[in-house]
């Protein structure tokens, strides 16, 4: 069975996703990693960023066999990342990437284009939004960082991951929409997994 979770940046997706893959005992893939390995391998001058190997285990980011989970969280990763996924190739590697990870078990699987390109037959699909306040006081709680900032960073980063000609962000026509705006992400969470033990 796969759980899509889809959405913008600070929608509460890695929290709900790994929350309801705890719950369910399914495998918990966070797509935005293995776009910002492929940022961080291009930021350290690698020749084919492509070529660089990306691998995802245990809550691990590992690229070229070096653990880079801390590495890959930098805002001018994030900045990158943005950019190197509106790259066809890159998208068509990564796609393919994950679409056999997600073909071994049982998987919640959170990015921008689960429901829609990566597996629009995922059995259930969560469009998680939150207002772009909301969304920016998360990431900067996260990280440390100024509200402000992180609010003009992401609005950047929101509007290319909206407007770019492959893949944009958009909600499956069939996925559930859940703002969490207001909401503790163990409702959501617990909501998320009601449904999937109901369609499965
Ligand atoms: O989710 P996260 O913020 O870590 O993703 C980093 C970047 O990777 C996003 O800004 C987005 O541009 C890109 N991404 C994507 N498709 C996905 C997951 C992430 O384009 N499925």
């Amino acid at each position: 069975m796969l759980i899509a979770i889809d959405g913008p940046a600070g929608a509460g997706k890695s929290t709900v996703a790994r929350a309801v893959a705890d719950a369910l005992g399914f495998t918990y893939l966070d797509s935005g990693a293995m776009y910002r390995c492929v940022a961080l391998a291009e930021l350290r001058g690698a020749e084919e960023p492509l070529r660089c190997a990306i691998e995802l285990a245990n809550g691990r980011a590992t690229l070229d066999g070096e653990d880079v989970t801390d590495a890959i969280r930098t805002p001018e990763v994030s900045e990158l990342a943005s950019r190197v996924a509106a790259r066809p190739e890159v998208r068509a590697h990564l796609v393919a990437l994950q679409r056999a990870m997600i073909a071994t078990g049982d998987y919640v699987a959170e990015g921008r284009d689960i429901g829609t390109v990566v597996a629009p037959d995922a059995e259930l699909k969560v469009f998680l939004t939150a207002s772009a306040h909301e969304r920016a006081r998360r990431r900067a709680e996260q990280t440390g960082g100024d509200a402000e900032q992180v609010l003009r960073e992401q609005e950047g980063r929101d509007a290319r991951d909206s407007g770019r000609e492959h893949s944009p962000l958009q909600p499956a026509s069939d996925a559930l929409h859940v703002d969490t705006t207001g909401l503790s992400i163990d409702e959501v969470a617990q909501q998320i997994v009601r449904l999937a033990q109901a369609v499965r």
